[in-house]
């Protein structure tokens, strides 16, 4: 699989040093598996004054999935559900993308590095792994995504 390099160092950094990563303890936990890879994700997560927090995910599997998970909870951290859903709405199409769709920089921020990701349609589960687990953590908190 051949990334730009310097997309390549962002991915590799977080996934050296995952953000976020941790016990989840929140009541609600969801553990989400990609079977094809082995990748697997627990998250939890609390969801106050309309805004994610407490998240915090534990994971095991490949570098992207694990990086991707770590971009993930620092870019929606602290952020209303409704940025959150647009963040998880443009990371969706950018992987769905086959290749053709960079994402926007400026609602995605590190997670563009995962752009390339997306010419490789056995690695999508893995960079979406995370993603869905969250999805998934805030429907069951009450938010409507
Ligand atoms: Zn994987």
């Amino acid at each position: 699989m051949e990334l730009d390099s310097l997309y390549q160092e962002v991915i590799l950094d977080h996934y050296k040093k995952p953000h976020h990563k941790g016990l989840p303890t929140g009541e609600i936990q969801v553990h989400h598996v990609n079977p094809n890879c082995g990748d697997e994700i627990t998250l939890s997560l609390a969801i106050r004054d309309g805004k994610v927090e407490d998240l915090v995910w534990d994971g095991v599997g490949c570098s992207i999935s694990q990086a991707s998970a770590s971009i993930m909870s620092e870019l929606v951290s602290g952020k209303s559900v409704a940025d959150a859903q647009i963040a998880l709405q443009e990371f969706t199409e950018m992987m769905q993308s086959k290749g053709k769709y960079q994402g926007k920089e400026e609602i995605l921020e590190d997670a563009v590095a995962l752009a390339g990701v997306s010419k490789f349609p056995a690695r999508v589960k893995c960079a979406l792994l995370g993603w869905m687990a969250f999805k998934d953590a805030a429907i069951q908190n009450g938010a409507e995504l």
